[in-house]
């Protein structure tokens, strides 16, 4: 198959590729690397069967040869980005959905959306199942991307029902794992860059918010099982164990050693008291659920980052 991958040289759709090359298709990857990184897919341009076009798939692009499915990852998606580049978000959820739709269209592709957990907002209902509909502010600082998803769910389904286009959705939970970037807003990221550092860790309210966090590889088999699947979704995709922020921070500095302390901070308006997918759907559909626990998960991400940090430094001793 040759897969087109927007959002490929992003956290998930690095991986996304990788995984697509591994198994044997090719992958035209389109990105504007507003938060993706080169070094990301570095590894992977060699490969002939790997190409990236750098577009902002909002605009007009140049698009050549045969799509066999389409997996529409690129969105500004972690807070920091979102915050700070709210209508090109809302762009991403509308343009963007719409311009990749009409290439699958175009080439009879499958198309999946990875949509968000977000789409439940805060929500009323617990664990969070496919058919519950959330609870979200339409005005309030996370919206942007919240509204954003929710309506490249309605694009998506309108194409499907008036055209008979072949789309699957996905909700994918909090994913965390190599490749995150250090200062982009996430819990992981945050927290495991803030022990390596010896900072103090910061936690929201009194940390007793609960979160579910799924690794990236599991992440990457869901997303692989329903594009080759024909079902339409919404699929909720996430590890189903619940953990409290506290318990995440813990498990973070036995991870890195660190002998960081903690700070508790005001909880952010909006921010979501708990998060757990319910998967039964995805279970029963696709056969998939994630297999790597957190503890095992950290220690991949902690080594990463530790990594980065190392490569990063100016080598001691060496004339400049
Ligand atoms: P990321 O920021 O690492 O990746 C997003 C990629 O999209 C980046 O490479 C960015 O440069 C690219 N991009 C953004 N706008 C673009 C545009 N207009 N044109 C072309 N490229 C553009 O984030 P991620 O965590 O890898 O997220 C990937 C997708 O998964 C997003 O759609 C996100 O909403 C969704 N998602 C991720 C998580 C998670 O926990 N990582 C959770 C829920 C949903």
């Amino acid at each position: 198959m040759r897969v087109v991958v927007s959002g490929g040289g992003g956290f998930l759709g690095s991986h996304l590729c990788e995984a697509l090359l591994r198994r044997g298709d090719s992958v035209c990857c389109l990105d504007n690397f507003s938060s993706g990184r080169s070094a990301n897919i570095a590894r992977l341009m060699p490969d002939p069967r790997f190409e990236c076009v750098v577009c902002d798939v909002t605009e007009r692009f140049r698009f050549t040869g045969d799509a066999d499915a389409v997996l529409h990852l690129a969105s500004p998606a972690s807070p920091a980005d979102y915050e700070r580049h709210p209508l090109e978000t809302l762009a991403a959820g509308s343009r963007g959905t719409e311009n990749l739709l009409r290439l699958a269209e175009r080439h009879h592709a499958r198309f999946v959306l990875a949509s968000t957990s977000e789409v439940y907002g805060d929500p009323l209902v617990h664990p969070q199942r496919e058919d519950y509909w959330g609870h979200v502010n339409p005005v309030g600082p996370r919206s942007v991307y919240d509204e954003s998803k929710r309506f490249a769910e309605a694009l998506a389904t309108a194409h499907r029902r008036t055209l008979g286009a072949d789309t699957g959705i996905v909700r994918i939970f909090n994913t965390y794992g190599p490749r995150m970037r250090a200062h982009d807003g996430r819990v992981v990221s945050t927290l495991v860059r803030q022990a390596l550092d010896g900072e103090p860790l910061t936690l929201f309210g009194d940390g007793g918010q609960t979160r579910s966090f799924c690794y990236v590889d599991d992440m990457v088999r869901g997303l692989l099982a329903m594009l080759d699947s024909r079902r339409p979704g919404p699929v909720n995709l996430g590890n189903p164990v619940e953990r409290t922020v506290l318990e995440l921070a813990e498990l973070v500095l036995l991870a890195t050693g660190s002998d960081s302390g903690l700070r508790f901070l005001p909880l952010p308006v909006d921010d979501p008291v708990r998060r757990r997918p319910d998967i039964g759907r995805a279970r029963a559909e696709l056969g998939w659920s994630p297999r790597v626990p957190l503890e095992e998960g950290l220690r991949h991400t902690v080594a990463w980052f530790a990594a980065e940090r190392l490569a990063a430094r100016p080598a001691v001793g060496r004339p400049t």
